[in-house]
């Protein structure tokens, strides 16, 4: 982290961010270029990371060199080394909020919409992680009888109770091969078929 104080109490601060670290280069027999030594190709540079998310942190720092060191705001520098891995920004700032308190927020961590055309983003999906907890029948049903009702095994993960057709203790693979042809056949019939009382749902 980095600060530049604002230049008068009255003047805003701003957090600039960005992340140094990078994903693994992979197969170097790939690259047509070494990943890690920037390479001008097609007026541009291609390296590992460069546009995620080195490239953006030579962008705020051009913006401090543009202002001689003496922006017209307060400043404050984020430049992280972990984004990639999973980053603790989720759990760290709650603990220290002053130290990350500021007006606005200038995240550089996104691409333009071509080569020389600044581009700025204004709203991002954001992710979110869920968990989802399925609730099935005790045992396979006739899905003609039962409708929708979920039927465990392929349905779900759970291990017990085994699945009737091949009795894995976890057997969703296992039965989506054995019963293929019999689940890829929409059961309309009311009546049990074999298929249907042999399929793992
Ligand atoms: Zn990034």
């Amino acid at each position: 982290m980095g600060e530049i104080p604002p230049p008068t109490p009255d003047a805003p601060t701003v957090l600039l961010y960005s992340h140094y670290d990078v994903q693994p280069a992979g197969d170097e027999k790939l690259w047509k270029s070494p990943p890690f030594e920037p390479t001008p190709v097609e007026g541009g540079l291609r390296a590992r990371g460069i546009a995620d998310d080195k490239s953006n942190v030579i962008a705020h720092l051009g913006m401090l060199r543009a202002f001689k060191g003496r922006p017209p705001v307060g400043v404050k520098i984020v430049f992280e080394g972990q984004e990639e891995y999973g980053s603790p920004f989720d759990d760290y700032p709650p603990t220290d909020p002053e130290r990350f308190a500021c007006d606005a927020m200038v995240i550089a961590d996104l691409g333009n919409l071509r080569p020389g055309t600044p581009t700025l983003t204004t709203g991002l999906r954001g992710a979110s992680e869920v968990v989802v907890e399925v609730r099935t029948l005790e045992e396979p049903r006739h899905s003609g009888e039962f409708g929708a009702a979920p039927t465990p095994c392929s349905s779900c993960s759970r291990p017990s109770p085994p699945c009737t057709t091949c009795t894995e203790t976890s057997p969703s693979k296992a039965c989506a091969a054995r019963s293929g042809p019999a689940r890829a056949t929409p059961r309309t019939s009311s009546a049990p078929s074999p298929a249907s009382r042999t399929a793992c749902r």
